[in-house]
């Protein structure tokens, strides 16, 4: 949090903090402050969300800025928006916690560049998974609306990791909807933020502390939880017959993967037809082992992943969401995230300064095979 983020700016409200939200966002588009809002908008059929890039104000009203389902990680929409570059535009990008620390591994892996970005973010009540969404939307609504008008944090019928989600509140974004009491305070969380306050000549005068108190107590609720639901994941994935039993019903569809916004490979092994092997290959490692399992390479699909990108999975639950198997996913998924991160001394998303152990390494970190590389560099250096 920058310096002058002790206080915020207290921003009048509407009937809903929906709306209230919206207000704000149709402000700053009407002074030019931004040429366009991402914002998850109600689809057409009127049971799910997708995220749209709003540059028309009038189009700006229908959006949902608080949405009760999450079926795309906003990192994924901003990063189809500035894969090839920073546009021409100035950007404004409302996301849930999650989805901001999603965006700063991508900026990282050079997938995102958030040079003309924005990035908003609110205190996240959780959402709902998509299954008990889409059997009654309209039910999920009511509901979801409740949840933010009481600011109940602590849902059981929210996913199972936004339950345990202790970073639900302030990111590495710029700017921070606070949801204290009846108040909507918006405060500033960066230079970008500092600036746009700046230009917008308002003054952060209300004082976050009471807002701040409510956000720690509720983070050493939901860091128990976590503790507790870690403690039952990790004898659910510790050692290989767990592993193996926890996966069984796994149906190899590699939705997990696909839904995943830290998965960004664009060509991934198990797609190519090194990782799809002939009958021949097939029935030779019958021949070895007695018997194999098809489709082939369920426990290698899910360990190669957690060896790839569990230093910067975000427990934003989009795997156990796509997941036609119920198998809880995103828990095993975070709390091997958070074994690795700890290993490491690193925590995805917390700011696009920290470095990404596997992307920058001392060699002496690497011990044996450092001191391999160091021979090797001395060998080229030599036939130079
Ligand atoms: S592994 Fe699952 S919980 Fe972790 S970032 Fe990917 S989709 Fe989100
Ligand atoms: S989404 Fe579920 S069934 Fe599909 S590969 Fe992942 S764990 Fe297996």
């Amino acid at each position: 949090m920058s310096e002058t983020s002790k206080n915020g700016v207290l921003l009048k409200t509407k009937e809903n903090l929906q709306k209230s939200i919206l207000q704000f966002f149709q402000d700053a588009i009407k002074k030019q402050i931004f040429d366009a809002v991402l914002l998850p908008m109600k689809v057409p059929s009127g049971d799910s969300f997708a995220w749209i890039m709003i540059k028309d104000k009038e189009i700006l009203k229908d959006a949902q800025p608080l949405a009760p389902i999450m079926p795309v990680n906003a990192a994924k929409a901003l990063k189809r928006y500035t894969r090839k570059g920073k546009g021409k535009f100035k950007i404004a990008a409302l996301m849930r916690p999650c989805e901001i620390r999603a965006t700063i591994e991508l900026t990282k892996l050079n997938q995102v560049n958030l040079e003309d970005i924005t990035l908003f973010s609110y205190d996240c009540v959780g959402a709902f998974p998509m299954q008990d969404y889409i059997a009654d939307p309209s039910g999920g609504d009511e509901k979801f609306g409740k949840l933010i008008a009481d600011k109940n944090f602590n849902f059981k019928d929210v996913k199972p990791v936004c339950q345990i989600c202790d970073k639900f509140s302030l990111s590495a974004n710029d700017l921070h909807f606070a949801f204290s009491g009846a108040e909507l305070i918006l405060v500033s969380n960066s230079e970008k933020g500092e600036k746009l306050l700046t230009d917008l000549e308002w003054q952060a005068e209300t004082d976050l502390a009471k807002w701040q108190k409510q956000i720690e107590e509720l983070k050493k609720l939901k860091s128990k939880n976590r503790a507790e639901t870690f403690e039952i994941v990790k004898g659910m994935v510790e050692g290989f017959d767990n592993l193996v039993e926890t996966f069984a019903n796994c149906i190899g569809c590699h939705n997990c993967g696909s839904s995943c916004p830290i998965c960004y490979c664009r060509q991934c092994y198990f797609d190519t037809s090194v990782a799809k092997p002939n009958s021949d290959i097939i029935m030779l490692r019958a021949e070895e082992r007695g018997a194999v399992s098809l489709p082939l390479d369920r426990i290698m699909f899910h360990t190669g992943r957690m060896a790839h990108m569990s230093l910067s999975c975000v427990s934003c639950g989009l795997c156990s969401d796509a997941c036609p198997v119920n198998i809880p996913v995103a828990r095993i998924f975070s709390y091997v995230a958070s074994q690795t991160q700890k290993t490491f001394e690193y925590e995805a998303g917390a700011s696009v300064g920290d470095a990404l152990p596997m992307k920058e390494y001392k060699l002496e970190e690497l011990g044996e095979l450092g001191e391999l590389v160091k021979s090797a560099e001395a060998q080229e250096e030599n036939h130079e």
